[in-house]
């Protein structure tokens, strides 16, 4: 989830100019990706699924970030786009590449963004909770 200008050369997001997982996202945000982003001046970047789950907004079928080919907000990115291609599964209860990323082989396993997944998860669900329990209150 890296556009074509940032600046490291050999990352292969870059080495392909490739933002193929910024088209049709769902990624989910944490509150702390949505803070940082609000504090920046972004609004209006999400959207709620029937989950509890706050989403990045896609616009024309790309992530509202998306311009000109590279991601504008990359310096303070969700912390999913971060940590993509690696991904958690459920029901292996595991944490590794997805391989709908063309260039996944390209990217090595550090322990420190393995551990950035797994938190992220756990407070994606724990958040997705609060919210479906704050709704269900306030209804
Ligand atoms: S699909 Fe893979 S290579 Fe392409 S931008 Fe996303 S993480 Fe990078
Ligand atoms: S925030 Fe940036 S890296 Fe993440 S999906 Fe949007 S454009 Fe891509």
């Amino acid at each position: 989830m890296i556009g074509p200008r940032l600046p490291f050369a050999e990352h292969p997001c870059t080495r392909h100019a490739c933002t193929a997982c910024c088209w049709d996202t769902t990624l989910s945000l944490l509150e702390e990706d949505i803070v940082r982003l609000e504090l920046a001046g972004h609004r209006d970047f999400t959207v709620a699924d029937d989950r509890g789950y706050l989403r990045l907004r896609t616009v024309d079928g790309h992530c509202v970030f998306l311009s000109g080919g590279a991601c504008s907000v990359y310096p303070i990115r969700p912390d999913g786009c971060r940590t993509y291609p690696l991904v958690y599964y459920e029901e292996e209860d595991q944490v590794d590449f997805d391989t709908w990323c063309p260039h996944w082989r390209e990217f090595a396993v550090r322990p420190g963004v393995v551990l950035r997944v797994l938190r992220s998860i756990w407070l994606d669900d724990r958040q997705a909770l609060w919210r479906r329990r704050r709704t269900r209150v306030a209804g």
